[in-house]
Formats: C-alpha cells, sequence, structure tokens
C-alpha cells in the first residue's frame, strides 16, 4: 500500500532524497552542489549557524549551534550527502530519486545510506532546541557540530585536508555516526570496532595481441588462466587467506565477543542465507558466519575481467587479464604492510609466461574503541532510552569508515557509532530503502543522546 504521508519530518526526507547527489559521476557535480545547499538551508531553518565549504571537490557543509558554551561538552555528528549510483536502473521497482513510501517504509537511492540517517540526526537536534520533546529539554545540554561532506562514496579524498584547515572550529569532545547497522528490527545497536581496507589493481599481460588460440594456443601462456591460477593462490581451501605474514598483527576475539554474537539474529545460519540469496554459507574454518563478515580479515576479488565477453564464441588467448581485489582488515593490521605482504605473494606466485603489474589503491585503517568508556556508556544509556527493554548489541560491523580513524587522528577524539540501518535496507543496492520507524526511532535517540552526553563528565 502506497501512502501519503503529511508529518513535516517525512516531507524533509522525500525532498532530501529527491537530489541525485552521486558523487562519482561528475555530471551529477550540479545536483551534489544544489544538495549541500539544501543540507545548510535545512541547518539554518532549525537554528543553526551553517556554511558550504569549498574544497577540491565537493562541498563539505558545516553547521553549529550558537553560542557556543565553554561549560557544555562538544558533539561532532558526522554525515554525507553523496550518494552511490543508482545503477542498475532496471532493477529499481520505481526510479532511485522519485522517493517513495510503501508500508512504512521509504524507498530512494540514499534513504538509509546516509540521508534519512543523517537527516534524523538534524530533526533530533531540532526537536531539542524547540524543546518540543516529549522528553522535555528546553535547549540543547551540549554544543553540536554538524561535519555533512558529499565524497563520502567516493572515499572523502578531501576530508581529511579540511579536517586538518578547519582543526581548531571542529575541536570536540565525541564524534557521532550513524551510518552503520542494526543487527535486527529494533534492536539497538552499538558499534565498536569497524574493519579497515586496502584496494588493489592485479594486470597480467601476455601476448602483444589477442592471439589465433588455434594457431598459437598451447605454445603461449594464457593471461586469463595465468591470472586465475594466481588469484586462487589468495586463500586455501579452508577459506584461510594464504598470503603469508596476512594474519600476523591480527588481535584474537574475546571470549566476551564471541559469546555475546552467539545471541545476534544473523548467527541464525538461515536468516543469513535468506538475506544474502546465497545457496551456502562458506569462510574460514574455525569461525562463525558473523565472526567471518564482522571480525576477521578477508581477500576478495571485486572484479575480473579478461577476453572476448560478447554474444557467442571468439576463439582467442586474451592479450592480457585483470583483476580488482580488496582486503577488509581488522585490529592492528596496517593497510601498508598487508599491500606490500600481497604485492610479494602475488609476484611470488604468478607462473611463467606473463608479465604482473600490482596496482596499489586506496586504503584505511581498522579503528576499534572501548565500548565501555564513559561516552560509549552515554551511548548505551541513550540506545536503552529509545528502545525501553532492549539491552543493546554490541557489535563490531564488517564495513569501512575510513574517516573514523582520521577524526581521531587529527582531532584526538572517539567516535560513536549509532547505526539505525536495517541488514535488509540494501545500501548500495536497488531498491534502497529506510523504514520511517527507524528514522523516528533515530530522531528521538539523537536527543536523548546529547542529554547522555551532556550530563556525562568531561
Ligand atoms: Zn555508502
Amino acid at each position: 500500500m502506497t501512502t501519503t504521508n503529511t508529518d513535516p519530518a517525512v516531507a524533509d526526507l522525500l525532498a532530501f532524497l529527491k537530489f541525485p547527489s552521486v558523487s562519482t559521476d561528475p555530471a551529477r557535480a550540479g545536483d551534489v552542489r544544489d544538495c549541500a545547499g539544501w543540507v545548510a538551508n535545512k541547518l539554518r531553518a532549525i537554528g543553526l549557524l551553517a556554511e558550504v565549504h569549498d574544497t577540491a571537490g565537493h562541498p563539505v557543509v558545516l553547521g553549529r549551534s550558537t553560542p557556543h558554551r565553554a561549560d557544555l561538552p562538544t558533539v561532532l555528528i558526522y554525515g554525507h550527502y553523496d550518494v552511490q549510483p543508482a545503477d542498475p536502473l532496471d532493477l529499481w521497482h520505481t526510479p532511485p530519486f522519485e522517493p517513495r513510501i510503501e508500508n512504512g517504509v521509504v524507498f530512494a537511492r540514499g534513504a538509509t545510506d546516509n540521508k534519512g540517517q543523517i537527516l534524523a540526526h538534524i530533526r533530533g537536534v531540532e526537536a531539542a532546541l524547540l524543546g518540543t520533546s516529549a522528553n522535555g529539554f528546553p535547549e540543547l545540554p551540549v554544543n553540536v557540530i554538524f561535519l555533512i561532506e558529499g565524497e563520502e562514496e567516493i572515499g572523502s579524498p578531501n576530508l581529511e585536508p579540511f579536517l586538518r584547515e578547519h582543526r581548531e572550529e571542529l575541536q570536540c569532545d565525541v564524534i557521532a555516526i550513524s551510518d552503520t547497522t542494526m543487527v535486527g528490527t529494533a534492536i539497538p545497536t552499538f558499534t565498536y570496532c569497524l574493519r579497515g581496507l586496502t584496494a588493489l589493481e592485479v594486470h597480467v599481460t601476455g601476448p602483444a595481441m589477442d592471439l589465433h588460440s588455434g594457431i598459437f594456443g598451447g605454445a603461449v601462456a594464457n593471461p586469463a588462466t595465468a591470472l586465475a591460477r594466481l588469484l586462487a593462490s589468495l586463500h586455501d581451501a579452508d577459506g584461510h587467506v594464504a598470503v603469508a605474514g596476512f594474519y600476523d598483527a591480527v588481535q584474537p576475539l574475546a571470549d566476551w565477543e564471541r559469546e555475546a554474537w552467539k545471541a545476534l539474529p544473523l548467527n541464525d545460519e538461515h536468516a543469513l542465507l535468506a538475506l544474502t540469496g546465497a545457496s551456502a554459507t562458506f569462510g574460514e574454518a574455525g569461525f562463525t558466519s558473523i565472526e567471518r563478515f564482522s571480525a576477521r580479515p578477508t581477500a576478495e576479488i571485486n572484479g575480473f575481467a579478461s577476453g572476448y565477453q560478447g554474444e557467442g564464441s571468439k576463439t582467442i588467448i586474451p592479450a592480457k587479464a585483470s583483476a580488482k581485489l580488496t582486503f577488509r582488515l581488522v585490529p592492528d593490521q596496517d593497510p601498508a604492510k598487508i599491500q606490500a605482504l600481497v604485492t610479494e605473494h602475488l609476484f611470488t606466485h604468478c607462473p611463467p609466461g606473463v608479465k604482473l603489474d600490482v596496482v596499489p589503491g586506496h586504503s584505511g585503517r581498522p579503528y576499534a574503541c572501548d565500548p565501555h568508556s564513559a561516552f560509549g556508556q552515554a551511548a548505551q544509556r541513550a540506545l536503552r532510552h529509545t528502545f525501553p527493554g532492549k539491552e543493546p548489541a554490541l557489535i563490531r560491523e564488517g564495513g569501512s569508515i575510513p574517516i573514523v580513524t582520521t577524526f581521531r587522528e587529527v582531532l584526538g577524539v572517539e567516535t560513536l557509532l549509532l547505526g539505525l540501518a536495517l541488514p535488509d535496507c540494501r545500501a548500495h543496492s536497488p531498491n534502497e530503502n529506510f523504514p520511517l520507524a527507524n528514522y523516528f526511532a533515530g530522531i528521538r535517540l539523537n536527543q536523548v543522546l546529547l542529554r547522555e552526553i551532556g550530563a556525562t563528565k568531561r
């Protein structure tokens, strides 16, 4: 059932979702900028000072509560207004930038990642400022800074220089981000670890041109075969990454973590299969699926290209083959060291008769914070208050938010990760969606979070 919804909070969300703010697409640069302007206006409309700052790429929007009160802690709330491309368009049930509400769920690109979640923070601050909250806070119990960027989906290339340049005005006591996942519907979730990542491309070249496989086949090495063998060498049969030294810096899982995760919904193998559509689970021997996808490092082939891809067959030995790889990393693996180990592995294992090139890509370090710190406990109190009767799930998340480690390096503070997405919100996929219940919970959560942080001794 499609419903119309006249709630101003919902109208705001729909307006935000209409911007095709696809940061990777140069043709969308104007839409990205327009979206930044909308965000800045929204922040001004709720009573904050806000500015759109140019960068070498897409703009950053900064907002802050005023006047600054030196006696209150300062919370920096980070999010992003850019989105992933919507392709493939034919898999969307309705157009990705024409948001649609069905059975209390809003469908649009960016609904969950990250527009719905960052807007919940903005509306939470607004409610606190207006004193309209059911919780009855007349004014902000903290100083608030919003930092909302437009390049998260392309790796935030200009954010670190921006942070360094604006370091003084961004001084804060703690950072809050909602860009992670709840483990299930209405299960409050606090994420205290994120995996890091390092990317590289592998190029294998053989003959100077594609060759007739009847005339030359068998006499020269086939780059596609060579690359397939090389990529197969990355894992052993038990799913362990076979790169020498890969696990050296990996911290073992604590007993309390492994025990706590047994209670999580995705510990159910059938739920994981239903969610992924895979026919069976597979991964590193000795670990559960939750441990594999959230707390263990991995090697993944993200793309693999070679030879003829058109209709029918074409009997050639391709001149070249290439693959895109990423490695998800956990504390305390260092991306630069892993790059070096993997590169060495690839050159050592490359079959004879071809030439190998390894091109390093982007990296982000893994992140870990103490869920039992004062701010960590404040966040968990806010979660309990928002979801009465539910104990927050403490989880590690398999994804990467590299900016979180940059925040720690540049601003010297920890980040509270309070995700509002659900595992089936389809971030980055066709039919991305966000339940309005999560949006409204996020607005309430943010209000209580400000109160709990305000009550924390600095
Ligand atoms: Zn994303």
